[in-house]
């Protein structure tokens, strides 16, 4: 690689790598992504395929959103089955008319990776990092062997560890509670998406919350770049966990609220009891569709 310093050099194309570098880039922020499988392999991915309202939006607004339109499926609500009976929730009517995008996150991979390439955006496949150095200076470095196995050091200002849950970024940091990493920044490296936590599938926020983070990372680090003052990143860890949290309590809420627990029958007459408190309360119905497309936090704005 000819290249020896990037402003930001991003840890993994996944959503979260894939979000942030297309963010950056309309900043006019340089950036070098690094993943470690190949291209095919990430494109055939399946994991998620729930896009919060916010989510779909951002993916227009970076102009990867065509294939989306065309292809994805809006859902206006959820039906929930018990008692023998369906009860419909519909979003937009509790919501001021947010949805969600049923669209596969091999998909959304797919679109901003073409993107980002088409774009003449700096991408490398099947070139795992392998450490990150010097995090808590300046001039933080990654490691990763080139395509002859040499290894090889990219110099940065800052490392954005995209790199999921078993990455190379999250290993860097000390301090876990629980499935969240606090804090997510650790000197010139910041965690985001699955690298910074992880939830039950069932809220369907991982994908999400992945975008969420590297929102507020790209204003940070736009902000550094145009005034030179690190204040507003320092706050990035505070910042993103508001939103975490939130998550984390519905996707635990949602959880206890939709499995079967053995021999539990205090809990099933709680389950009960809720989903019904649901069918019978606009209020409650409201609760579950603001955070099901996406609860807003009023000082983020998303
Ligand atoms: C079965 C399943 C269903 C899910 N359903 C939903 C859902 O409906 N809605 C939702 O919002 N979320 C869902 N999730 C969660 C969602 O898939 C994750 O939260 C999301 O992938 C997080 O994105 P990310 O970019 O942080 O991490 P990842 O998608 O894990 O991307 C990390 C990338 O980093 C690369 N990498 C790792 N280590 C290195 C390294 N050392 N060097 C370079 N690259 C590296 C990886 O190869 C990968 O491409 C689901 C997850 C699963 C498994």
């Amino acid at each position: 690689m000819a290249r020896q310093h990037v402003q930001v050099a991003i840890i993994g194309a996944g959503p979260a790598g894939l979000f942030l570098a297309h963010l950056l880039k309309r900043k006019g922020i340089s950036c070098v992504v690094f993943e470690a499988r190949s291209r095919k392999y990430i494109e055939g991915r399946v994991r998620a395929g729930v896009l919060e309202h916010g989510t779909a939006e951002l993916l227009r607004e970076l102009g990867a959103g065509a294939r989306m339109d065309r292809e994805g499926i809006e859902h206006d609500g959820v039906k929930f089955r018990f008692g023998g009976r369906d009860h419909h929730l519909d979003f937009p009517s509790h919501t001021n008319g947010r949805r969600i995008m049923v669209y596969g996150q091999q998909e959304v991979v797919t679109d901003l990776l073409d993107a980002w390439l088409d774009g003449g955006g700096d991408l490398h496949f099947s070139t795992p990092v392998t450490a990150i150095e010097d995090a808590d200076t300046d001039t933080p470095a990654i490691v990763y062997e080139d395509a002859d196995g040499t290894e090889q050091r990219l110099h940065c200002d800052f490392v954005a560890a995209c790199d999921g849950f078993h990455g190379v970024g999250r290993r860097s940091v000390a301090q876990m509670r629980s499935f969240v990493v606090e804090p997510l920044q650790y000197g010139r490296l910041f965690l985001a998406g699955d690298a910074a936590h992880i939830v039950p599938a069932t809220g369907a926020k991982g994908l999400n919350l992945a975008v969420s983070d590297v929102r507020v990372l790209a204003a940070g680090l736009a902000d550094y770049y145009r005034t030179g003052s690190e204040a507003e990143l320092l706050t990035y860890s505070e910042r993103c966990l508001r939103k975490v949290w939130r998550a984390q309590h519905f996707s635990w809420w949602m959880t206890s609220l939709l499995h079967r627990f053995d021999d539990d029958v205090y809990g099933a007459r709680l389950q009960v009891a809720e989903l019904g408190y649901l069918l019978g309360s606009a209020a409650a119905r409201t609760v579950l569709a603001e955070n099901y497309t996406g609860w807003i936090d009023p000082d983020l704005g998303f």
